[in-house]
């Protein structure tokens, strides 16, 4: 008898403590190979709100029906009576004006109204809106959530305020992951404008967290769009014109050969001239009534500008006198030298064993209203900034076949892309044809964004995994395959 109780306390001491690993599957971060992952969007134009969170909640980007008829009426009936395009285009930029008032900012930098994005503090798994989505930073965290559950979380944010005070908030971020997840060191996914701010996230915070970093069609460094807008390179060129109408129409042959035809008689130099008259005649009208008050505050943008563009800007926006913005100006010298120290900061983050990629698209023509509209891009962005300065054909063209690759390895076999010039040729990525921050869910490249993600292994260059080699091409459905 005492020899079963024995046996009987035996089994039940032995059951006692596998039990609560049955109840609770306890989460032990020192065996746990799943990294934190956190995912930091891009800028969403029209993901800013009044009254965020409040049942008033409206979209900070607006058009007033009403205003925009009696503006309209007002300019062409003034144009009528003094037989002038001025009325008009006064009329045309007061509009402008009125659709983005409230993302307009102070001239220290800040929001001039009482705007805000919605945010997801918890992990991602947290939110049905992410739990479903489908495109780009969506599909990527929803994909991310099935991969790693409640160890993925989301990073929104105001587009438009100053990337130290956005860095704060990712900092904020990435303790919480830290003591929720119970893991030392998270991997940061960053999107489009989210790499800016992960710049200064790391120039701020340092990269003691951060076990790998991915910039996927990032501005990591800088973007020409913003640059030229910044500094008044605005122009809609008659070939940048043509490459988009031209793009866009490949799905129906009927009008792609009728764009063609157009611009074999000249149309696009037409429009472009047309164009021409106008940004020539009326650039510092809508410069003072829309660019400057939207878009001279907005920290974010003054972040990209390229160093050759930055006296431009100073010129264009700041009529040549910074000293007449005391509380902007510093600010934008301390993100001139947050890009500056940039190389410099990577490099020794790779020394210190961080992992690093760098993802960049090509092969889609830019918006054309810029001068830089005809170098190569995703759509969105210039793919020499998002490579972190390849040297890159102008969309549509090669590098020519005497040119000679540094290293021919980092030539793209379509010529169009040379690595040999970017700042980290080893772990960049370079896909022919995928739009700006792709990632659709139950993709190819969704596929590639996880592995991207989760891989566990110590070498991390690009092509480590041969499934993904440095040059891809991507379909329309965001299929890969080997660009040979
Ligand atoms: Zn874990």
């Amino acid at each position: 008898m005492k020899k079963i109780l024995g046996i009987v306390l035996a089994f039940i001491i032995a059951f006692s403590s596998v039990l609560p690993a049955f109840a609770e599957a306890e989460h032990n971060p020192e065996t746990c190979t799943d990294v934190p992952v956190l995912v930091i969007r891009g800028m969403d134009f029209g993901g800013l709100y009044t009254d965020v969170g409040t049942e008033n909640q409206a979209a900070a980007i607006r058009a007033d029906a009403k205003a925009i008829v009696v503006a309209a009426f007002k300019g062409i009936l003034g144009s009528m009576v003094k037989m002038s395009f001025d009325p008009f285009m006064e009329s045309v930029a007061d509009i402008a004006s009125g659709i983005f008032e409230y993302i307009k900012m102070n001239p220290d930098g800040t929001s001039k109204h009482d705007v805000g994005a919605i945010r997801y503090p918890l992990a991602a798994e947290n939110y049905d809106a992410l739990c479903e989505g489908v495109d780009s930073e969506y599909g990527m965290i929803r994909a991310m959530i099935e991969e790693i559950g409640d160890h993925a979380y989301y990073f929104n944010y105001d587009w438009r305020i100053d990337p130290f005070v956005v860095a704060d908030e990712i900092n904020e971020t990435v303790e919480r992951m830290v003591s929720e997840t119970g893991h030392d060191k998270v991997n940061i996914a960053c999107c489009s404008m989210g790499g800016v701010m992960t710049m200064a996230y790391l120039t701020e915070y340092g990269y003691d967290r951060v076990n790998r970093v991915c910039f996927m069609s990032s501005t990591f460094c800088g973007g020409q769009v913003a640059s030229d807008l910044l500094a008044g390179q605005l122009e809609i060129g008659a070939d940048t014109l043509y490459n988009i109408a031209e793009n866009g129409t490949r799905d129906i042959p009927v009008v792609n050969f009728l764009i063609k035809a157009l611009k074999y008689a000249g149309a696009f130099k037409l429009v472009s001239k047309l164009a021409g008259l106008i940004t020539d005649n009326y650039v510092d009208m809508v410069s003072e009534k829309v660019l400057n008050p939207v878009f001279g505050g907005t920290l974010t943008f003054w972040a990209l500008v390229q160093p050759e563009d930055r006296q431009g800007a100073i010129d264009f926006i700041m009529k040549g006198k910074p000293e007449n913005y005391p509380d902007l100006y510093p600010k934008i010298q301390a993100l001139w030298a947050m890009s500056d120290g940039r190389n410099a900061l990577l490099d020794e983050m790779l020394e210190n064993g961080v992992q690093i990629a760098v993802v960049a698209h090509y092969d889609t023509p830019l918006v054309p209203v810029y001068e830089g509209a005809s170098m190569n891009g995703d759509g969105i962005l210039e793919t020499y900034q998002m490579s972190g300065y390849a040297t890159v054909a102008p969309y549509g063209k090669t590098l020519g076949d005497d040119y000679v690759a540094a290293n021919p390895e980092y030539l793209s076999p379509d010529r169009v892309v040379d690595l040999s010039t970017a700042i980290l040729p080893e772990y960049t990525y370079i896909i022919k044809g995928a739009p700006h921050v792709s990632g659709t869910y139950e993709t190819d490249y969704s596929d590639f964004f996880v592995w991207l993600m989760t891989y566990d292994g110590e070498d991390f260059y690009a092509g480590v995994n041969p499934e993904y080699p440095r040059f891809m091409l991507s379909g329309a459905d965001q299929s890969l395959a080997e660009f040979k």
